[in-house]
């Protein structure tokens, strides 16, 4: 018996829980693409958000559910609108790294009000996409947790 409490307990298995054993797939798209075509790949792809990359492949903003939305209200001709006149830019993106512990990355999401971020490698030329983390990974985690997995 190691004379912990259960919250104790709760707390160092949550220091052991990281950004890799969770995250997902990233789906990016090309800065160029247009609204029309991001808002094709949210549903072939089945995501809420789109990372957006430019012709390096390196991240230079983020497209979520709501971006697109409002993009597409009104008249506007969504095929000839490109992403980047809509996403939210660098240096403005919350990402992660995928050694960084995933209570971490929670806290994150409840700060920034987002529901996901991208997972990067930090190269000299740029953050390369590596991954995707969501509070649906999350709230696996959590579950796992209860169970004891
Ligand atoms: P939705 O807009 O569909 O509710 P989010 O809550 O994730 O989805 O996004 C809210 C706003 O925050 C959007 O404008 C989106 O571009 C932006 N956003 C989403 N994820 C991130 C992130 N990781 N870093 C910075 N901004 C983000």
């Amino acid at each position: 018996y190691t004379g912990k409490t259960s919250t104790q307990l709760l707390t160092e298995n949550l220091k052991n829980i990281y950004v890799k054993d969770y995250q997902s797939l990233p789906v990016v798209v090309n800065e160029n693409v247009s609204v029309y075509d991001a808002i094709v790949t949210v549903f072939l792809e089945d995501v809420g958000t789109l990372y957006v990359v430019d012709n390096e492949a390196h991240l230079v903003g983020v497209l979520s559910r709501k971006d697109l939305l409002r993009a597409s209200l009104g008249n506007k001709d969504l095929t000839s609108l490109p992403v980047h006149i809509i996403m939210t830019r660098m240096p403005n993106i919350t990402y992660c790294k995928k050694d960084d512990l995933l209570i971490d990355v929670a806290k994150k999401l409840i700060e920034k009000q987002i529901d996901s971020m991208p997972i990067v490698k930090e190269t000299e030329k740029g953050l390369e996409v590596v991954g995707r983390i969501t509070k649906t990974n999350i709230t696996k985690a959590f579950v796992e947790l209860a169970d004891g997995d």
